[in-house]
């Protein structure tokens, strides 16, 4: 991990503490679900593409490699994915 994504990433996980913090928990859930959710049909959009299966399924069909178009929205992924870490140890 270099630096720059390290620090961006921590800054993150910071921002997500505090608005925790400020908004409590179920302001955050609901403010990261609507972030993976589809604007146009409200599926759930897949990490991994950042495209929702209802709605662009042509897109995964032309090109089934299709990844993220931009390289910043990979440590979002991350951060997600520590999101639900962080998640699982308030549950536990
Ligand atoms: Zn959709």
């Amino acid at each position: 991990m270099d630096k720059r994504y390290r620090t961006k990433y921590h800054l993150s996980m910071i921002e997500n503490l505090n608005y925790i913090n400020e908004f409590g928990m179920e302001e955050f859930l609901t403010k990261e679900r609507d972030k993976w959710r589809c604007k146009l049909c409200g599926a759930t959009i897949c990490c991994h593409n950042g495209l929702c299966l209802n709605c662009n399924i042509d897109t995964l069909l032309i090109n089934k490699k299709y990844r993220w178009e931009m390289d910043n929205k990979k440590p979002e992924t991350e951060v997600m994915r520590s999101t639900e870490q962080l998640l699982e140890d308030f549950a536990y």
